[in-house]
Formats: C-alpha cells, structure tokens, sequence
C-alpha cells in the first residue's frame, strides 16, 4: 500500500530577515568594514562626516548629526533646546518607551496625550488641548512609518511659541505633502537601531536639522562637551557618538534606502489587498502621507488567539506596543488619567511579518492564514 504522501511543511515566516538585505551589498559593506579597519578613523572622521552629509541630503535638512540610538537623538535635542526641569513635553500615549524617556532623562515631564483611532498619530487636536503655561515642546512620532499632519501640528506649535519635535525612528523615507520625515520640526531624531527601515549592526541614530547652532549644541552634547578642541570642555556632555564602522555600513545600506521603501510598500499594499474584507483591518493611511511602511499593524479584537494560530503556523508576529507609556510601571506617575484610544489599540493591535525581500507569495500564505484563524477565533 503506497503511504499517504506528507505534507509539505510551509517554511517559518521570521518576522523580519536582515540577512536578506545583507545578502543585496555584501561586497559594499566589506569594503566599509575593510576601509575602518585600515584607516583605524573609529570616533569621527571621514566616515560619519560623509554619512552625516549623505543623510541629512535624504532627509532634505542642512544638517544632520550621529549620535549612539535614537533615545539620545531625542534627549540631546531636548537637551539642546533648553528644555529640562519644570518643562512639560507633549509625547504621545502609543509610541515607544523612548519618546518618553528621552523627555525624563532630560529632567523635563512627559505630558501624554491620545492618539487618532484611525491611523494612531498624534493629532493638532489632541496636542493643542494638552497645551499648558509650562509646555516646551510636542513631539510627533512617526508611528509604524507614518507621518502625522504636520501643517496642522506646526501651526499647533508656533501658536503655543512650543518646539516640534520630530521623532522620526520609524519613518526613514517617510514623506508627507512631498517632504521628508525629519525635515519638518525644529529637529528630526532617527534611530539605526538594526530593525528599523535604515538599521546599523548595532545601535546608531541621528538628528536632521536646519538650525546650525542647534546641531553645533547637540554635537557638543554627544562629545564630552567639546566646544573647538580636544580639551575644550565648556559644558558637561556625555559620550553618545555615531561610529565609524557604523557609519560606513550605514552608508552602503542607504544606497539601497529608496528601493527598499518602495519593497515595504508594495508589500504593505499586498497585505491591505490580501486582508481587504477580514476583520483584521490594517491601520488606516494617514491622509498626505506617503508611509515608510516600517511596520504592518492590523487591528483585531481577539488579538491574542489570532497571534496564537499564526505561531502555530509558523508566522511570527509582534506587537507595537501591548501597554501605551501612559501604563507601563516605569511612566505611571505621569500618568494624567484615561486615554481611551490608545488603551484600547494596544489590545488590539498585530504587527505581521514586513521587510523589503519578503516574497509577495508569503504575504499571500500570512493572509490566507490569518482569514482562516479568524474563521476559527469568531467560531
Ligand atoms: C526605536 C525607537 C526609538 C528609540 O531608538 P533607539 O535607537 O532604540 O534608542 C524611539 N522612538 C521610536 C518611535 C522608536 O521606534
């Protein structure tokens, strides 16, 4: 009796494979590692001067600065722009910990706020209520690569005499009415942590700015201090540099920034089509903006079950992010009482599997999967 043939297993879908675009620019990225190894230009020099050209170019700013992650990029910013003791910062409820913690860490006090239920930004509306004698400053957080509506929080902030910050860690390629994330506040903050849309092998991050005295300040902030030379020590700084190595590989991945975007939004696209009808809806575009699609978030109620059956197929999913600052132990005490939205997204909220090389036809098999839990998880 011929035995019953086995089904073909379907390969694990990772939820992100940085060794795929590795793979794109092997060779440029040993000849960076080769270039710092020879040169042994490991703090500064012409390694990050040029990335930090090339980037601030990106993002359509005059300058942009290296820092050590993106957490310091948003501290230093604030940091430089005076804010800190007695200042309230306007951050987000759903965003990173870091948004917050850069407004802590600078001795100034989150102030959050809620978010819009279709595309989870920030909005004018939920900033300008928020405003107070002591507000210093907003930040925008360009969640899952997208970009809030800026002409309206610019215009929020310049009526309140309060700085915009952008925190731009999820939307490198991001651009709202033609123009780049980081291009639009006082300052951009970006982070190269290894899996956002521009990551390092390691961490990194940057601020884009057209404010030379505000680069000059951040600069000296993540130098020791420094202010002309070596020993020149005119405020107390702290160590948060950009490396050489790193940003020599940085630089060869951004070459490959552009197409690499258009990937994610093809694939995002492909989701949005392959998901059309099922009750896991993708969180809405935001209008104006043309998304670095950073991360795919669906929304469903029985989140949980739903991210069961889809490990059990093998689908890795995650999360952005399960408590909003507002609840998590370490921000309670800034908690300012109920914010509805974004409590209630954080229940609901999936993020599947996106990154530039994920085959269209494993998008496909995600969807058809997650129709199928679904059939069993509303049963
Ligand atoms: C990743 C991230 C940060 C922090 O960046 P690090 O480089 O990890 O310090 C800040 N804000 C948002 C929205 C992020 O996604």
């Amino acid at each position: 009796m011929p035995e019953a043939a086995a089904l073909p297993s379907a390969a694990p879908v990772p939820f992100l494979d940085l060794a795929a675009a590795h793979a794109e620019l092997e060779p440029a990225l040993e000849a960076a590692w080769r270039r710092v190894s020879r040169t042994c230009a490991f703090i500064g020099g012409p390694e990050v001067e040029q990335f930090e050209q090339a980037w601030a170019g990106a993002c359509g700013t005059r300058h942009a600065v290296g820092v050590a992650s993106g957490t310091d990029a948003l501290h230093l910013t604030l940091r430089a722009l005076g804010i800190g003791p007695g200042d309230e910062v306007i951050v987000p409820a759903n965003t990173f910990v870091a948004t917050a913690a850069a407004v802590v860490l600078a001795g100034a006090t989150p102030r959050f706020v809620d978010v819009d239920p279709d595309t989870l930004l920030v909005t004018p509306d939920t900033v300008a209520g928020a405003l107070g004698h002591r507000t210093a400053a907003a930040i925008a957080v360009h969640l899952y690569g997208q970009i809030p509506d800026m002409d309206g929080l610019q215009a929020v902030a310049e009526n309140a005499g309060i700085a915009l910050v952008e925190d731009a860690a999820q939307a490198h390629g991001a651009s709202w009415r033609g123009r780049p994330a980081g291009s639009f506040g006082v300052a951009g903050c970006f982070s190269f942590y290894p899996g956002k849309n521009l990551g390092a092998f390691g961490d990194g991050g940057a601020v884009t700015t057209d404010d030379p005295a505000l680069a000059r300040r951040i600069r000296m902030l993540a130098d020791h201090g420094r202010g002309g030379s070596h020993h020149d020590h005119v405020t107390v700084g702290t160590n948060s540099r950009l490396d050489a190595l790193q940003a020599a590989l940085l630089h060869a991945k951004l070459e490959r920034l552009t197409d690499w975007t258009a990937a994610r939004r093809a694939r995002a696209g492909r989701y949005r089509k392959g998901l059309a009808g099922s009750s896991a809806r993708p969180v809405e575009r935001a209008p104006g903006c043309d998304s670095a699609d950073h991360l795919l978030v669906v929304r469903v109620p029985a989140r949980d079950a739903l991210r069961d059956h889809l490990a059990a197929a093998g689908i890795a999913t995650g999360i952005h992010y399960p408590v909003p600052c507002h609840r998590t132990p370490a921000f309670l005490r800034f908690t300012p009482g109920p914010l509805p939205v974004a409590e209630r997204a954080a229940g609901e909220i999936l993020s599947l599997p996106l990154y530039p090389q994920l085959e269209l036809a494993t998008i496909d098999r995600v969807c058809e999967s997650v129709r199928d839990a679904l059939e069993v998880v509303s049963r």
